[in-house]
């Protein structure tokens, strides 16, 4: 089953029903927003000539346009690629090679921060919403109808940058996504079309999976004027349209506190806050709830089972008379109603409750696979577990908690960064002898990036110099904000530095 017939279902049911919204504008309703999608998927698939299962990426900030866009291709049968719009354009160049796209999309902020599309064989488009160029896409004749999509085949290339530095392309398909649209249903919250979700993290990410429970429900979609998160302007949101929900990463549910806290705003326009994407602290958790009410669940996923593993519901984050209350908040709540969670050991064996180990995770919304990329499937994917890199633990009822991240990611304002990646751009420096790169803990962005660094001849390096050369090839928000000069790392026996020494460093100042 295609994606794309859930607006067109909905479109039907609710032609009048407002369905995109920017700021306070009302443009368009279901029926309009359907007919757009048509268009655009019968422009890429007659006038651009693609094919079905061809590639199409986005390399867009939050813009009226996003949802056409993917429903548009999913109409014509096409893969989505969202990407993260924070990535440095050499990074965007890899995805675009890597998945062979044939289509680009690109909003017109970041359009001048690239120019070298010419390099990519297969592209035979590059259009940017909001110009004349893309209303002719409005021109086009609309499908009849979505084409056929088997539950098996690929929706959505979701990237996700590997420990080895490489980014890989998660292929989720249209089983994968319509589990994770059922488990939003069954484990998280319901949606009337009286209800509407604002778009204030990028829509390449959990953000953007909020769209289909919400194209389900005929609910509204907005897109704030900003583009991104901007606490005043979303609590004015709220306080305009009512009973949005939004997602928002820890750190950003932080911030809007904060401005709660600060300003005395109602917050009652937000129905639902959907927070995760890293770790929530409980004393942070606890504030949030004191000061905006109980409008909060939880959601813990990757996207290799994209937003599908626990969620920690509603009830439970206000059941404050619960013996073991403050453990659960602490917590990423029970598994989702379709998959099976398990802690494990090394060999994949189930542990007891109460042991740690990392997590994994078997049902219909795990993966196909990395695209092109057999040898990472097969060791993300063994025995039909998909083995998480998380590390955590059950409770004798069934909660589980994290305790620690296997691959060392670190999360900065709800944004990973892969240590790795960091590591390779350092050492490129020619008096750098070693460098390992970690998290510290950071009040408003969960976690900072710290570089230890060892030198040739052990004399400090400028660290302009050293933000140079990150900004040269990786996304800004993935540089250090500390250089440690160090004689030596700590390292282990097999000669492999131990981080944790590092963190526990960092720790005690
Ligand atoms: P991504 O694949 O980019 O969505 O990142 C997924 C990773 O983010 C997971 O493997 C976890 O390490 C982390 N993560 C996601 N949700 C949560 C959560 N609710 N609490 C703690 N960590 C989380």
């Amino acid at each position: 089953m295609n994606l794309a017939r859930l607006l067109v279902r909905t479109a039907a049911t609710f032609p009048e029903r407002p369905a995109l919204i920017h700021g306070q504008e009302l443009l368009c309703d279901y029926r309009g927003l359907a007919l757009r999608a048509a268009r655009v998927g019968s422009f890429l698939r007659h006038d651009l000539s693609l094919a079905a299962g061809e590639r199409i990426c986005l390399w867009m900030s939050n813009t009226p346009e996003y949802l056409e866009i993917l429903y548009g291709a999913w109409f014509a049968g096409l893969v989505v690629v969202p990407i993260n719009l924070k990535l440095h354009p050499r990074e965007v160049e890899y995805i675009l090679q890597d998945s062979g796209a044939a289509a680009l999309f690109v909003s017109a902020d970041l359009v001048g921060q690239s120019k070298n599309w010419a390099g990519q064989p297969r592209l035979r488009g590059v259009f940017v919403p909001g110009t004349l160029d893309y209303a002719r896409l409005y021109r086009a004749e609309p499908m009849a109808e979505p084409l056929f999509r088997a539950q098996d085949d690929i929706a959505w290339l979701f990237y996700t940058s590997g420990t080895t530095g490489r980014p890989k392309g998660v292929m989720q398909t249209h089983a994968n996504l319509l589990t994770m649209i059922s488990c939003y249903f069954m484990d998280l919250d319901t949606v009337s079309p009286d209800d509407g979700t604002v778009y204030a993290a990028p829509m390449s990410h959990a953000a953007g999976m909020l769209n289909f429970p919400h194209i389900i429900g005929a609910a509204r979609h907005i897109i704030p004027r900003s583009g991104g998160f901007d606490p005043q302007e979303l609590l004015e949101l709220a306080e305009y349209h009512g009973r949005l929900t939004l997602f928002a990463a820890p750190t950003m549910v932080k911030r809007l506190v904060d401005y709660v806290e600060a300003t005395g705003a109602d917050p009652s326009g937000f129905r639902t806050i959907v927070y995760g994407g890293g770790p929530m602290y409980v004393e942070d958790m606890r504030r949030a709830l004191r000061v905006m009410g109980e409008r909060f669940v939880q959601i813990y996923g990757q996207g290799e089972t994209p937003m599908t593993i626990t969620a920690l519901s509603r009830h439970h984050l206000g059941d404050s008379e619960h013996p073991r209350y403050l453990e659960r908040i602490a917590s990423v709540g029970v598994s989702q109603t379709l998959v099976e969670v398990r802690v494990a050991d090394a060999q994949g064996c189930a542990l007891l409750q109460g042991e740690t180990g990392e997590v994994v995770v078997r049902g219909p919304s795990v993966m196909k696979g990395y695209w092109n990329n057999p040898e990472a499937t097969a060791q993300a994917i063994r025995d039909g577990w998909l083995f998480t890199g998380d590390v955590g633990s059950f409770d004798e009822d069934g909660f589980l908690t994290l305790k620690d991240r296997s691959k060392d990611v670190i999360i900065s304002g709800g944004s990973n960064i892969y240590p790795r990646e960091v590591e390779e751009v350092l050492l490129q420096h020619p008096q750098v002898e070693e460098v390992s790169v970690v998290g510290q803990r950071h009040d408003e962005w969960g976690e900072e990036v710290v570089a230890f660094v060892v030198t040739k001849d052990g004399r400090p390096i400028d660290a302009g110099e050293l933000d140079d050369l990150c900004l040269q090839t990786i996304a800004r928000f993935k540089r250090p904000k500390q250089y440690r000069f160090v004689p030596a790392l700590p390292k282990s026996s097999y000669g492999k530095v131990l981080k944790t020494a590092l963190r526990e460093q960092l720790a005690a100042g």
